[in-house]
């Protein structure tokens, strides 16, 4: 009940965020950075699915908004919401999860790799980058997070991809096991690869999958157009690395395909 007596509703979550918040672990004190209108830390109080969550912005428009959604929701006492760059808002071991979406995925490596004494306590970080995925699964296996899950989906005709990453004492080796060399039905899928399509993500048919790599496919082919006009050494040497990107994408649709008709 809020101070009128009304019933709160609780606010309706995009499917993108949906899908972060079932991720995020029952119980846990997460932190939302870039948080917006604070819509996902707001949705798991009010689910009580989170005891409390603190809600972090750099800039004084989306602070604000987050202020006020926290108002209206009448969860000042369980959502704290803090102006600041990153992780700098947090003090080391007071959440248990981390969720950083809707940006880039080198600004959300940037905002882990710069606060990372910031993540001491911190089980769980659930990231959904924009673009640049590889980022942060670079990151996340630089830095000994295990990355447990990967979801693709796609929603009013942008795709993402959300990653769920935990810490464990193994995760050195699980993410090494991850990673490792594969030869499937005559593709070697190397670190690499997995890298860039996800690990998880590679091998789990859905057509979200196909719909964004033959997307990329067609950007890059554009461009590659564009580039065979153009004589300067600069446009050749990035022709030649668009035509290796491509040739890859060109496999990976391919031996997907094959993989689906021979399970049929
Ligand atoms: N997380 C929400 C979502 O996924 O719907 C909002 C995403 S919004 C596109 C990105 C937000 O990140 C913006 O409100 C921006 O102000 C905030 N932001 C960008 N860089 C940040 C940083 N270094 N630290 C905290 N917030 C940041």
């Amino acid at each position: 009940m809020d101070r009128m007596g009304c019933i709160n509703m609780i606010v309706k979550l995009s499917k993108r965020l949906q899908t972060i918040a079932e991720l995020v672990l029952p119980g846990s004190k997460t932190a939302d950075i870039g948080s917006d209108h604070a819509l996902l830390p707001v949705y798991l109080v009010q689910l009580n699915k989170i005891p409390l969550a603190i809600a972090g912005e750099i800039n004084e428009g989306p602070y604000d908004a987050a202020v006020r959604g926290v108002a209206e929701a009448d969860l000042s006492k369980q959502i704290t919401v803090r102006r600041g760059d990153g992780l700098s808002v947090l003090i080391p071991g007071e959440v248990d999860a981390v969720t950083i979406a809707g940006m880039g995925g080198a600004l959300i490596s940037h905002i882990l790799e710069s606060g990372k004494e910031k993540l001491a306590g911190v089980r769980q970080l659930v990231l959904q980058p924009n673009v640049g995925e590889t980022f942060v699964r670079q990151w996340l296996r630089a830095n000994d997070w295990y990355l447990q899950s990967e979801t693709i989906l796609e929603e009013d005709g942008k795709i993402y991809e959300v990653l769920n990453s935990v810490r464990a004492p193994d995760a050195h080796q699980r993410n090494a096991e991850l990673y490792c060399v594969e030869s499937e039905a005559g593709l070697q899928i190397h670190e690499e690869m997995k890298l860039t399509f996800g690990p998880y993500l590679l091998f789990q048919e859905n057509s979200v999958f196909e719909q964004k790599w033959n997307g990329e496919l067609a950007k890059l082919q554009m461009i590659a157009k564009q580039m065979k006009e153009s004589d300067s050494e600069q446009s050749k040497r990035k022709l030649q690395q668009f035509e290796e990107e491509m040739k890859q994408i060109t496999e990976v649709l391919a031996w997907r395909q094959k993989a689906r008709r021979s399970s049929k």
